[in-house]
């Protein structure tokens, strides 16, 4: 395990005491107060094993009600809090920093109400994304999101650092379908901000402010969320290319090609598939069968998603491919057996990425055209202290370059001598340090070179509207 540079504790946050625990004691049922350290011991960690916080304290309330009274009380003491979700988040964001205490969704995980008519679903925040998909499948739906850590993220969490994922190509980005959100300020009181109209133009969308803000500006405790019918067949598609410009061909034509039968949209290189390969533990397999110079190939993966004639579709396309000659090979799903392996090639590059080695993430945006030249120079800076996996929503021109670090020492020498290279880069081909994962506590001393000044002026002023004496997740973002 690994340890990253702490910003200093601020001296004006109070130090737990018994007395506090005792008031909490007071309206919540001992299940909701965790302060044994074994049972705090996961909150205190993040997925990464990157960031470690020293909570002595957890509280779980089951209402938004107990929630509020929490930041009511921990405002009036200036007891700083961390909101956690299904803490899977990569930035640092969803654990403490020193001692603050961690206030859990996990028991406000109820699906409150599906309306059939309008689609809307009315959630509990601590509910995890697939058990709200579960709870939507014999409706024939689906919530606008997807992704990897679907069995361990909460939409809560989801909303709060607005998370991308796979199907933001088929959806657009979550914000569009949040219509509503019950929030608990760092004040403690109740913002009901719900709402189940899609159209609702009545004074400052102000729920947008709490979506993405990464539980700096508020809790929140509920969200009303536009689902989607699903399509009635998918299938999946993985194309070898011979190399990146291929692949980036392929993408391009794929997109337009398939318009709105797109569902998702894939990149990984032929290094990482091979590391996905070696640490799968029999998830997955190698469909293909000419693997020379894999190490210079790169690959596609491309779901489609419709209601009619899918095989005709997928043909369409392999013809289409066949033509411009732009792939080497292709296998497409014939099960659902196949379809969760060939899935996996591309979901299990984070899971292999920390079997080998400690996992330091980049999430970029940039034109997909970048790509294979930042994976290129990242990996021959980095190949004496790391493995360099390079993957992502290449639809939407988001990269991921993952890289299992060998050991601390590599780990501190990623952040001191490639990261800052990296985000450079990032400037000077007008992407973005955070496309999906948000800034935490990892990104933010790059926040204040990527953002003008006005803009972060008024970060900090919105910081200071909701949460005066700042304690609601400190040293993050802003
Ligand atoms: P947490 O990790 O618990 O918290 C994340 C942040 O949100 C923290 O700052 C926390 O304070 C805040 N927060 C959590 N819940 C609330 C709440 N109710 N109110 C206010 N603030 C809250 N992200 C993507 O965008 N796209 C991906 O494709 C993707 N793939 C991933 C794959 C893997 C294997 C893993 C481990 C992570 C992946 N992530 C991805 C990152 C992560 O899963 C998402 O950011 C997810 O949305 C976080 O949800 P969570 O419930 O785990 O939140």
């Amino acid at each position: 395990s690994f340890s990253f540079v702490k910003p200093p504790r601020n001296t004006s946050f109070k130090k737990l005491q018994e007395s506090d625990i005792n008031y909490f004691r007071s309206f919540l049922d001992s299940h909701s107060i965790l302060t044994d350290k074994e049972s705090i011991t996961p909150f205190n960690q993040d997925w990464n094993k990157i960031f470690h916080g020293e909570t002595q304290l957890v509280l779980q309330p089951k209402t938004t009600e107990q929630l509020a009274k929490i930041m009511k009380y921990c405002n009036e003491q200036k007891i700083a809090v961390v909101p956690q979700g299904g803490n899977t988040g990569l930035v640092g964001g969803s654990v403490p920093v020193h001692d603050e205490i961690v206030v859990s969704l996990n028991k406000m995980n109820k699906v409150l109400s599906f309306d059939q008519n309008t689609q809307v679903v009315t959630v509990e925040a601590g509910c995890i994304l697939e058990a709200l998909n579960d709870y939507l499948k014999p409706f024939n739906c689906e919530v606008p999101v997807d992704l990897a850590a679907k069995g361990s993220c909460q939409i809560g969490g989801n909303i709060a650092t607005h998370a991308g994922g796979i199907r933001l190509i088929k959806y657009g980005p979550l914000k569009a379908h949040v219509l509503g959100l019950e929030i608990v300020t760092p004040t403690g009181q109740i913002l009901d901000l719900t709402n189940t109209m899609r159209k609702d133009n009545t004074g400052f969308d102000l729920k947008q402010l709490f979506i993405g803000s990464e539980g700096t500006l508020g809790i929140i405790t509920k969200a009303n969320v536009a689902a989607f019918k699903q399509d009635k067949l998918n299938n999946l598609i993985l194309v070898q290319c011979k190399d990146f410009n291929q692949a980036l061909q392929v993408r391009n034509e794929a997109k337009s090609f398939l318009g709105k039968d797109i569902s998702a949209l894939e990149y990984l290189d032929g290094i990482t598939l091979d590391i996905v390969l070696n640490n799968s533990r029999g998830k997955t397999y190698n469909p293909f069968t000419n693997m020379q110079d894999n190490d210079k190939k790169a690959y596609i993966l491309i779901e489609i998603s419709c209601n009619y004639n899918i095989e005709e579709v997928v043909e369409r396309l392999f013809n289409r491919l066949e033509e411009l000659g732009i792939y080497e090979d292709m296998v497409s799903s014939q099960s659902e057996e196949q379809y969760k392996m060939l899935w996996h090639l591309r979901d299990g590059v984070a899971e292999a990425v920390v079997h080998i080695g400690s996992n330091v993430a980049y999430d970029i945006s940039c034109d997909p055209k970048y790509f294979g030249e930042i994976t290129n120079i990242m990996r021959e800076r980095c190949k004496q202290i790391a493995e360099t996996t390079s993957c992502g929503h290449i639809g939407d021109g988001n990269l991921h370059l993952m890289f299992a670090a060998h050991n601390e020492e590599c780990v501190k020498k990623m952040e001191e001598e490639h990261e800052k290279f990296l985000y450079d880069w990032v400037k000077s081909v007008g992407g973005s340090i955070s496309a999906e994962h948000g800034i935490g506590l990892q990104k933010r001393p790059y926040l204040w070179e990527h953002k003008n000044q006005v803009a972060l002026d008024y970060m900090k002023k919105l910081k200071e509207v909701f949460d005066p004496n700042h304690i609601l997740n400190p040293y993050k973002i802003v």
